[in-house]
């Protein structure tokens, strides 16, 4: 362990601030100046430093690449009025990197050192946190095993890094998706509670399967009967019916989104009645047919609230109302923005100033 928290730095040589173009970011386009890299060798984490973003070298028979032993987490910072820096929840990200990293076998980082190297990393790349309006700085922490070892085994060598990039605005345009009955995401007793990396392309060819049917993304049902709902696409799902917000109950195979537990910290705040409980398919599709099912919406740090226009189901598709209808989750979605900008009060305690 490191007795002082403050980490060694090696600047950039030169900046490559002045090539972003900030009035069309899109989303992970570019790679800011810095990264906060440390090293898991005999037992412990070590050699935390900040070195300028750039390639990693690595062995072919790194284990990360042949065996999955990879986790990440995804959060973002923002700029308040006043050119502060805001990071939304971090410490639930770094609390949330242990839980997967124990089931992947892989050791614990201090959140300590991830808040400290965090805030260090943030401090140097200032500059990089646009401040227009839906922008931010997207962060990804991620950590995977690193021993040059083909036999199978927890990895006894890990990085951990964490690396940043200004992203714009995130476009909600409604989307289009199938309820999946044949694959499934994350089986019970599986890793689908943990940011996997391989829980991601698990997902991948069932995806492609719906968009070549039309559908942007797969509603997630349980492995074992088909008929409970899960998430959808890459986000936890939710329900708006007879006007109360309706979400699965998370277990080993949902992953506790840290915006899903804003959203429904946020909706009881505002009086709106709150479930989290098995959802069963039959339950939102008879809801859809009678027109009490008015809104449904995946919710994840990426897209904040993704809100669903059609849902496929059996060769059916069920359109929702329109957007213009919808009050519960763009009122949440606005809230939830100005808590993270630093325009509304933070009564939850969530926003760390850096
Ligand atoms: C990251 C993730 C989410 C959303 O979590 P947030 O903390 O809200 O970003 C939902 N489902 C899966 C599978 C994820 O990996």
């Amino acid at each position: 362990m490191v007795d002082t928290l403050t980490f060694p730095v090696q600047q950039t040589a030169q900046s490559r601030l002045s090539e972003v173009d900030f009035a069309n970011l899109g989303f992970g386009k570019y790679y800011s100046d810095h990264m906060f890299v440390v090293q898991y060798a005999d037992k412990q984490w070590q050699n935390p430093r900040i070195v300028p973003y750039g390639d990693l070298s690595l062995s072919p028979a790194t284990s990360a690449l042949h065996y999955g032993q990879a986790l990440f987490e995804g959060l973002k910072a923002y700029k308040n009025e006043a050119g502060e820096v805001l990071v939304f929840r971090p410490e639930a990200n770094a609390r949330r990197l242990n839980a997967s990293a124990e089931r992947l076998a892989m050791p614990a980082l201090p959140e300590e050192m991830f808040m400290a190297g965090l805030q260090q990393l943030l401090a140097l790349d200032k500059d990089w946190i646009p401040a227009a309006p839906g922008h931010s700085l997207y962060i990804r922490p991620f950590m995977f095993a690193t021993d040059a070892y083909t036999g199978v085994r927890p990895s006894e060598t890990y990085l951990f890094i964490i690396f940043t990039c200004p992203v714009g605005v995130y476009y909600n345009k409604p989307v289009r998706v199938k309820v999946e009955t044949h694959f499934t995401r994350a089986p019970k007793g599986g890793m689908g509670y943990s940011k996997a990396a391989g829980n991601y392309a698990s997902a991948l060819y069932p995806t492609a399967l719906a968009q070549k049917d039309g559908y942007d993304q797969l509603l997630w049902t349980d492995g074992v009967s088909h008929e409970y709902f899960e998430e959808s696409g890459t986000m936890n799902v939710m329900f708006v019916i007879n006007g109360k917000l309706v979400t699965p109950a998370t277990s080993d195979s949902i992953l506790k989104g840290v915006t899903r537990d804003s959203v429904l910290k946020l909706a009881q705040q505002m009086g709106i009645a709150v479930e989290e409980r098995p959802v069963s398919v039959r339950e939102v599709i008879e809801a859809a047919k009678n027109g009490t099912l008015t809104e449904a919406f995946g919710v994840g740090t990426a897209a904040t609230i993704a809100p669903i226009a059609v849902i496929g189901h059996e060769g059916v598709d069920y359109t929702l109302p329109p957007m213009e209808t919808r009050t519960v989750a763009p009122r949440i979605h606005q809230a939830l923005d100005d808590i993270k900008t630093g325009k509304a009060a933070d009564s939850f305690g969530w926003v760390v100033k850096m």
